[in-house]
């Protein structure tokens, strides 16, 4: 237990936003789970609802928000390409005008601030696998732009806000994660590829399958999350996190076709423009720095995953140990000690 900090998570309903409010509360912390529901949704936060240190605000990070809090973590911004180049003015938004309104108020409150930054940063990677000192191949005017330069310019506005006002910030570079609480229409590969296989349809590889990609599952990663954000103060980052595990996305059909039983035959469609042909993250920094590095090898938590999509799909879950349907996978925790109890507070009239 770290416990009772006032914790602020924007994408607190996403696919990591939730998992890692569920820790927080775990922790004993008060969290604010910030949304503009645009790829989150309540569904992923529904077991948290009755929690009374739990709360979520619907607002949109391109507006300024003032609350009090200790801690932020920002993770708001679609993730996934088919979501963020739907509309990639508001991904750059979100970006950019999100890390400055985020930073000012963790200027203003004194809070510690930790940015959700990408692998993506590296863009096209000619240097495999990728340390933090590369500096990345990303085409600036290209369909990914929105979202690597929007990232990269986030992570210059935090180095600058530490640097200029003292802000205390912890900046991690996310590698493809993948688990339970994945939206059907995600649209990313690893959730692509279990629901294709679980419908026995068409598991749809783009290019000829040989670009690589490295997997982490949820909660290795949400326990790297942690650990920098309680690392000493001089652990700014930018440090990744990710799994070194490498694996071609053809691989990555074969195992979820042969994990799943499934029927589904492998169409071949066009690779996306400025797709990277490689990537895989150094993670000397994270075990050095934070005593970090994933438990959890693709199988496994392709494993839990399917099970989550059966479940998903079919209102049936298989019974794998550790398995998280939003139901099962967490426990309100007792009212806490100080503050009012949400019974008294909610019937206090203006
Ligand atoms: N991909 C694929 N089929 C899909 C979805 C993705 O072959 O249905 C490929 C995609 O082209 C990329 C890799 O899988 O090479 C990972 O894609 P994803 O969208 O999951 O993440 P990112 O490209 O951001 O790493």
């Amino acid at each position: 237990m770290h416990g009772q900090k006032r914790i602020m998570v924007t994408g607190g309903t996403g696919f990591l936003g939730s998992f890692l409010c569920e820790r927080l509360l775990r922790e004993g912390n008060d969290v604010l789970a910030v949304d503009n529901y645009y790829t989150g949704s309540r569904d992923n936060v529904l077991h948290l609802l009755d929690d009374p240190r739990f709360e979520i605000l619907r607002h949109d990070i391109t507006f300024p928000l003032y609350v009090e809090v200790d801690e932020i973590y920002n993770l708001a911004c679609p993730a996934s390409p088919v979501h963020y180049q739907i509309d990639p003015v508001q991904t750059v938004k979100t970006n950019v005008h999100g890390a400055i309104n985020m930073l000012g108020l963790a200027k203003r409150t004194k809070a510690k601030i930790f940015q959700a930054s990408t692998s993506e940063v590296y863009g096209d990677p000619v240097v495999h696998p990728q340390p933090e000192e590369y500096r990345g191949s990303v085409n600036p005017i290209g369909p990914r732009a929105c979202y690597d330069e929007g990232k990269r310019c986030a992570e210059t506005l935090f180095f600058d806000y530490h640097r200029q006002y003292g802000v205390e910030i912890r900046v991690a570079r996310i590698f493809n994660t993948y688990g339970p609480r994945m939206q059907t229409n995600d649209g990313r590969v690893v959730s692509n590829f279990i629901v294709q296989a679980l419908r026995n349809e068409p598991i749809t590889i783009f290019g000829n399958g040989t670009q690589t990609r490295s997997f982490c599952y949820v909660d290795d990663l949400i326990e790297g999350f942690i650990r920098l954000m309680a690392a000493p103060a001089g652990v700014t980052g930018p440090i990744n996190l990710g799994n070194p595990g490498e694996f071609q996305v053809r691989e990555l059909a074969e195992m979820v076709i042969e994990m799943t039983g499934s029927k589904s035959s492998i169409v071949y469609k066009p690779l996306p423009i400025d797709d990277p042909t490689q990537r895989k993250p150094d993670i000397s920094r994270a075990k050095q720095d934070l005593g970090w590095q994933p438990t959890v090898n693709l199988r496994e938590g392709l494993d839990k995953t399917i099970a989550y999509f059966e479940w998903k799909l079919s209102g049936r879950a298989r019974s794998v140990s550790g398995v998280r349907s939003p139901e099962t996978a967490y426990t309100p925790q007792p009212a806490p000690a100080v503050g009012l109890p949400v019974q008294q507070a909610v019937s206090i009239g203006p």
